[in-house]
């Protein structure tokens, strides 16, 4: 298995401590702009029309927007795992219900470094109009509802020989978890892969992650 290996995670809550989406709402925007939230929660919003009605409602200056992003902590063993991935040739895919805006700037120059692959929306940000959600509709995995298919990244490794890791830990992470060959689950998608049967396994950290990808 180890040479033809391929690695898929969410960055939210799993490669992060916590989402951007919980942050900027705590921080900076009050219950009733989480309306459009419900409606997707009721299953009357897409989830990416739901994230980007919310995200459009931010009003700051965008050096308060992005001192605000530089303080979003990220998970140290995240780094070391993509070193080794790299090292290992093993591909390595960030798939992101959310959006490049703050991934980018979190992550910095490790997604060139380490040969890392960011499939998630488009996000551009302006005082008067907030942060805007682009998909990326030309990408072979754009998703309507999500903007991206976090399961079709997962299918097209597989299509390619590869035995998939996926890491995640909230809703858009269950169907791609569905189909995965190893799943490392935290939050709610441990929740949900233990009620559908899914084999999963826990993980706190990155550290978790990489002592699998050594051992196998
Ligand atoms: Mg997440």
């Amino acid at each position: 298995m180890q040479n033809k290996l391929a690695l898929v995670t969410d960055f939210d809550g799993t490669i992060s401590d916590d989402d951007f989406f919980d942050l900027i709402v705590n921080k900076y925007l009050t219950p009733d702009a989480l309306e459009p939230w419900h409606l997707y929660l009721q299953g009357k919003m897409t989830h990416i029309e739901a994230l980007g009605r919310v995200f459009a409602q931010i009003r700051i200056p965008e050096k308060e927007l992005l001192a605000f992003i530089d303080r979003i902590p990220v998970d140290g063993a995240f780094f070391d795992t993509a070193r080794y991935c790299k090292e290992r040739k093993i591909p390595f895919y960030i798939c992101s219900a959310g959006c490049d805006y703050y991934i980018k700037r979190i992550l910095g120059d490790a997604l060139e470094k380490y040969d890392i692959c960011l499939v998630t929306n488009h996000g551009e940000y302006s005082p008067a109009d907030g942060l805007k959600l682009i998909p990326p509709r030309n990408s072979p995995f754009y998703d309507k509802d999500v903007g991206i298919s976090k399961a079709g990244v997962v299918r097209f490794l597989q299509e390619r020989g590869y035995k998939t890791v996926l890491c995640g830990d909230g809703p858009p992470d269950v169907a791609p978890a569905r189909i995965a060959d190893a799943v490392f689950a935290k939050k709610f998608l441990l929740k949900k892969c233990r009620e559908a049967n899914i084999i999963t396994q826990p993980f706190n950290t990155f550290g978790d992650v990489l002592n699998y990808l050594k051992e196998i």
